[in-house]
């Protein structure tokens, strides 16, 4: 099988999924960190073994040269993942933590050991729970497989073919003392892992809820007018569709206004564009702070503005529009720029049976272009 084609070879992906992603020389460099950070830790889980088996030798258990010859191989596995894992070989596979490899080295060690030295061969022995748990954090349940059974057939061969008097020494006080410490240092040594993986299972958690309130406030904005914070033109449409079919599906009024502000252009000549801003922000603020929770209202186009009314018979929707259009002029403008005074003219219509959408806005048009020539700063209905 070429390189490529390999299912553990994957140089760009980062994701569980594998969707092809280069990784930035920051998230490598992170990933060479977290490797050597977990070697480091191996290094120090060999040395502390290698004490124990120190104690043992002490006691007359086993040979003085077991300890260190037990540190040193494992010092020479994790000095040699380092090595591969510095030179970038770990990032050319999907998994970059090599899980598979470095597990059935750990193995091989411990069974080697067993074999070696059976006096302590329970010691370990109860290393592979260590290794064991350690590999399954970051398997897949395939990885798991194949490491189970590599280990079952290891200790098959361990147990079932040879005939090696595996000890669990425990004879003299030193010899419990130092079983003790190995059964502590062990469990202490699982349990760190499952509190490693429970953290890490938190703090995904965590960022899985960030990203979905960050994905919530990238739509809010997408849809919202940069200027006016209402509605921009494509979500409020899609509101009055929606308005609509839901009118219509239970029989409930709906009405609508066009409203546009009178004579803008000469606003914008006389006091400045940015004052123009000023006034389309604070008439949104100023309908935002006069219509109800369920009413909707969004920027049209340049100075028009849509208001989506639901359960609002026409005369209502009428009355609301007139009381608005009062509370516009009378507003003290001229706190923006002296002598400035702003008005509103609105186009109302309430939906009619079977009505579409289009039709509805060209009703509200066509009553807005009324009020317009009516004089404008009034309300027209369709
Ligand atoms: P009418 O009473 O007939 O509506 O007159 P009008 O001057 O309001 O209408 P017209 O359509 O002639 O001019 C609208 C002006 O609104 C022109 C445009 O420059 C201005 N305008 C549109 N969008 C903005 C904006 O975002 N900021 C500012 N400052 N002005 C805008
Ligand atoms: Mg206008
Ligand atoms: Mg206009």
């Amino acid at each position: 099988m070429g390189i490529a084609a390999s299912p553990f070879l994957n140089p760009t992906a980062d994701t569980p999924s594998g969707v092809g992603r280069k990784l930035t020389a920051d998230a490598l460099s992170r990933r060479a960190r977290q490797r050597r950070q977990i070697q480091g830790m191996i290094g120090v889980s060999y040395v502390v073994d290698a004490m124990i088996l120190l104690i043992y030798a002490h006691a007359g258990t086993t040979s003085a040269s077991v300890g260190p010859a037990f540190a040193v191989c494992g010092l020479i596995s994790v000095t040699g993942y380092i090595a591969l894992s510095e030179s970038g070989f770990n990032e050319r596979f999907k998994d970059h933590y090599l899980v598979v490899p470095q597990s059935i080295v750990s193995m091989i060690i411990m069974l080697a050991f067993t074999y070696a030295a059976p006096e302590v061969g329970a010691m370990f022995l109860c290393e592979l729970f260590v290794v064991f748990a350690f590999s399954s954090l970051r398997s897949t349940p395939w990885q798991a497989a194949v490491v189970w059974t590599a280990m079952a057939l290891g200790l098959a061969g361990l147990f079932l073919l040879t005939h090696k008097p595996i000890s669990l020494p425990h004879t003299t006080f030193l010899e419990r003392f130092a079983t003790m410490a190995m059964f502590i240092l062990t469990i202490g040594r699982c349990m760190y892992i499952g509190i490693f993986s429970s953290t890490l299972r938190e703090s995904l958690y965590k960022s899985g809820l960030a990203l979905k309130e960050a994905n919530q406030r990238i739509e809010e904005l997408a849809e919202l007018d940069d200027l006016t914070g209402s509605f921009n033109r494509r979500r409020i449409m899609h509101l009055l569709d929606d308005e609509i079919l839901r009118a219509q599906r239970i029989d409930a009024p709906c009405s609508i206004a066009l409203i546009d502000l009178d004579w803008f252009k000469r606003i914008n000549d006389t006091y400045g564009h940015p004052i123009g801003d000023e006034v389309l922000r604070t008439f949104a603020i100023t309908v935002f702070a006069n219509i109800r929770g369920v009413d909707r209202f969004g920027r049209y186009g340049g100075e028009e503005f849509l208001l989506v009314l639901p359960d609002t018979p026409g005369e209502t929707a009428t009355r609301m529009l007139e009381r608005l259009r009062t509370i516009v002029a009378d507003l003290d403008w001229s706190a923006f720029s002296s002598g400035l005074r702003v008005t509103i003219s609105a186009g109302v219509a309430s939906l009619g049976p079977n009505e579409t959408a289009d039709s509805f806005l060209a009703r509200a048009d066509r009553a807005l272009y009324k009020a317009k020539a009516r004089g404008r700063n009034r309300i027209a209905s369709a």
